[in-house]
Formats: structure tokens, sequence, C-alpha cells
């Protein structure tokens, strides 16, 4: 499984499965992150970047909460697997599962997460319809959210790889550009 998704990326960098025993929404919503998210991220910062984080499978939010992290049972790393839904609110919104998740990932890029950020908040657009999108000198890089948790970047997919700009407005509230500064107990708007 160390093949390449894209040309910086491995397949193994972000699904710890064989892509070919995902999901085929599953590994659709990988493929759409490396290709269209980390792909040109990569190329528009021009440094070398860690994922540390990729798809997530439901027994890893148990694992997570109890390393002290705050993970969500909504997050889009769980990229189309169906997670069950644990309070009354979720129940009444999603159903018996959240599948609604879109794909994301966790880099440290080597320039530093600080100086990664910055870069791409300064080439932000204003808009944050359908997500936050980045005018890189290659191109417009649209993804769901950038999130900056201080350790690392949280980027996804946007809503609309998969879901109706509509519905994805009505099911699923992504803010486009967050800050941390706790390790994701709060977050603050960016705009
Ligand atoms: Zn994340």
């Amino acid at each position: 499984m160390s093949h390449h998704v894209t040309r910086n990326f491995l397949w193994s960098e972000i699904t710890r499965v064989d892509p070919e025993e995902l999901p085929d929404v599953t590994r659709y919503l990988l493929l759409r992150l490396a290709e269209d998210v980390l792909q040109p991220i990569r190329d528009f910062l021009g440094c070398p970047i860690r994922v540390t984080s990729g798809l997530r499978w439901p027994s890893d939010y148990i694992r997570l909460k109890h390393l002290g992290y705050n993970p969500s049972l909504t997050s889009d790393h769980f990229a189309g697997l169906p997670v069950r839904t644990v309070t009354e609110n979720h129940r009444k919104r999603y159903g018996e599962f959240y599948w609604l998740s879109v794909g994301a990932a966790d880099i440290v890029p080597s320039c530093g997460v600080g100086n990664a950020w910055n870069a791409l908040r300064d080439v932000a657009s204003g808009a944050t319809t359908g997500g936050a999108v980045i005018m890189a000198h290659a191109g417009k890089i649209v993804c769901g959210q950038v999130i900056n948790e201080g350790g690392w970047l949280h980027v996804s997919n946007p809503p609309r790889v998969l879901l109706s700009d509509d519905y994805s407005n009505i099911a699923i509230h992504r803010r486009p550009w967050l800050e941390s500064p706790d390790r994701g107990k709060t977050y603050r708007e960016v705009t």
C-alpha cells in the first residue's frame, strides 16, 4: 500500500486500510481530498506536509476521547463512514447514523503551522459560501474548512463534493475559517 494517491501523498498517509477495501464513497472522498485539497495546498506552500490524521473510523472516536482530545461524532474525518448518533439532538436531525462527513485531514506543514496558516489566510477569498476558498497562483483551492488547531491545520473537502449547497446549508453548518486557542475546546471564526 505504498502507492501514491497524488505526486506527494501516499494512500497510507491518509488511510490505514487498503483503499480498495474502503466503501466507494469513502475512497472517493479521500481521493478528492488528496487531489483537490492536500496536493494543491502542498504546491501552494511549497513545503512538505505531514498528515497526522486522515480517515477516522468510528472506533477512533473513543480512543481520541480517552487521549484527552475533543473529537466530534460529526467530524469530516469519517469521510462518509456511518457513525452512530448518541445525542437526542443528533438523532432527531440525522437519524440513527450520521453519514454526512465529507473527508478531512490534519496536516503539519514543514514550513510551520503558523506560517502556513498566515500564507493561506493572506490569499483567502472574502466569499465564504460553500467553504474556505484559497486564491492560489495556480488556481482556486476550495476547502470546506481550514482550522488552525495550534499544533496542526485541519483541512476538509467542501460539502458540495457530496451534498448540494441547499442541503448542506440545512444539514451541516461549517464555518470556513476557524482558529482554536486551546487545542479544540473552543473555536473562534476568522473572517
Ligand atoms: Zn481534524
